[in-house]
């Protein structure tokens, strides 16, 4: 039904709340994972200290990250040389091929594999039909607003700490 592979296994508001142990409680070694708007706004930047944090914390507790990425251009390429991890680009999620051909890439059966993205219809729908846990994120872009707006609100309080 395809309904049914719209609903993500499980939600998290931002890719890097993923943590080892929730991976491991679910029986995941290898996570794939999205880069525009997932682990950045624009794959033409740079990964940030958050990320770059996350991804030992994942490569120290023995899960491998690997990037599937639907963009064409070599942005993908180098930002997963920045972060150390391996990637496929024009990867044409929600389509199996690629996303079966990244976790044979790294050795780990699809039971033990997960996607994460931020978009259902490439993303969460390109996980489900490849048989693996799908994980889906809040897009980086929509979550900056709040960001700033969380910012704003804590404005006074910052100052009264200062
Ligand atoms: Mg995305």
């Amino acid at each position: 039904m395809l309904f049914k592979n719209l609903l993500p296994d499980y939600y998290f508001a931002a890719v890097t709340d993923i943590s080892v142990e929730f991976l491991r409680s679910i029986g995941v070694r290898l996570l794939l994972c999205d880069l525009d708007n997932t682990l950045a706004v624009y794959s033409g930047e740079p990964p940030n200290e958050e990320v770059i944090r996350w991804k030992q914390a994942l490569t120290d507790g023995g899960i491998t990250l690997f990037i599937v990425s639907n963009t064409r251009t070599e942005r993908a390429e180098n930002y997963a040389a920045k972060l150390g991890v391996g990637y496929i680009k024009q990867a044409l999620k929600p389509l199996r091929r690629n996303i079966i051909r990244a976790a044979a890439l790294c050795g780990v059966p699809p039971m033990e594999t997960a996607l994460v993205g931020d978009q259902v219809f490439t993303d969460t729908l390109g996980a489900n039909r490849s048989g693996i846990r799908s994980i889906l994120t809040e897009p980086i872009l929509l979550r900056k607003p709040f960001h700033k707006l969380r910012y704003i609100i804590e404005r006074p309080i910052r100052r009264t700490v200062h």
